[in-house]
């Protein structure tokens, strides 16, 4: 498996351990081996059919399509520019607005998804969310109560880092609550999403699939290295020890709430470049779809003189 340090400064010190560490995210030093996939997988789907069940094992997190490494990153960064001019369409005509939901396991990607996606939009116009374990004030209240306050008003992009999805997992994994109780959610979050969408809202959600692999990897790396360390937790192991049970929480809160309206789609994660390639083009093609343009001048414009 070929790891990625596409999004984080190059660590020489790291750089002789093996032959994994030889990419560099500046120069596009690229691996043979990541060039080009020698027996491309069969296509993987990102967008699983709607309401449909479906099995975590049939989607590989290292699958990158038999992608060009080095074309792809040049292929994202290109697509930034159009990213910039249709965010800027969307926050000018203040009709709808764009709910992108990240969840993964923990180093599964999501802060790298909002340094190396984001980058070039207009900070004014993105609203992003993390959502932690609920304060006391918030769990007296539904679960979605703290969520909806933060649901982007028209013209905005927002993001939720963890979410909602969060009362369908850890919830469950830990018994916060009883399964009669988490169950009924999924319904709660259907109901939720479709008022959403029909009040202007266009909702992507991502699953950022990583391997348990992949996991420790990156663990390690944090682990070693002085400038991560603080990204790494002791409570990261005890969840990295219910991975099992994690991956059935996601299998069911994909298949469950999995719509028209809101759709999941399942990123291969483990190659970073592949992953930001992957949730740049869908937003892109997302907001391609939203008939957006800029609002028309107001009239008589061309008679202005603007006094000296
Ligand atoms: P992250 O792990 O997202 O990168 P972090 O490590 O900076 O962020 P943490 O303090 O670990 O932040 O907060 C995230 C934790 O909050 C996760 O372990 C997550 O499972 C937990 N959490 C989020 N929502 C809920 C919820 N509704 N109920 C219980 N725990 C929750
Ligand atoms: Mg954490």
């Amino acid at each position: 498996m070929t790891h990625d340090k596409a999004d984080k400064p190059d660590h020489p010190q790291k750089v002789e351990k093996s032959e994994k560490k030889t990419e560099k995210s500046d120069d596009l030093q690229i691996s043979d081996k990541a060039e080009k996939s020698e027996n491309p997988l069969p296509e993987q789907p990102l967008r699983p059919a709607p309401r449909t069940k479906i099995h975590l094992a049939d989607y590989a997190p290292d699958y990158t399509g038999g992608l060009n490494k080095k074309k792809t990153i040049e292929d994202t960064e290109n697509m930034h520019d159009r990213l910039g001019i249709l965010q800027e369409m969307l926050y000018a005509q203040k009709k709808q607005s764009v709910l992108v939901v990240l969840q993964a396991m923990d180093a599964g990607g999501k802060d790298g998804v909002l340094r190396k996606v984001f980058t070039n939009l207009n900070p004014a116009g993105i609203h992003i969310s993390s959502f932690k374990a609920p304060s006391e004030e918030e769990l007296a209240h539904d679960f979605l109560w703290r969520i909806h306050k933060q649901v982007p008003p028209k013209g905005y992009i927002g993001v939720f880092n963890r979410s909602h999805y969060e009362d369908v997992l850890v919830v469950r994994v830990n018994n916060i609550v009883p399964p009669d109780v988490w169950r009924k959610r999924y319904a709660h979050i259907n109901a939720f999403e479709q008022l959403l969408a029909d009040s202007g809202t266009r909702i992507l959600k991502f699953f950022l699939h990583i391997s348990k692999e992949e996991q420790k990897e990156r663990f390690m790396d944090r682990l070693q290295d002085p400038n991560e360390q603080w990204k790494f937790s002791a409570g990261d192991i005890p969840v990295r020890e219910k991975w099992v049970d994690y991956m059935q929480a996601y299998e069911d809160m994909i298949s469950q709430c999995n719509t028209e309206a809101a759709p999941w789609h399942i990123v291969p994660a483990n190659h970073k470049w592949y992953r930001n390639y992957v949730i740049t083009r869908t937003l892109i093609e997302t907001l391609e779809s939203m008939n957006l343009s800029y609002p028309p001048a107001e009239k008589g414009l061309e008679d202005i003189k603007i006094p000296d």
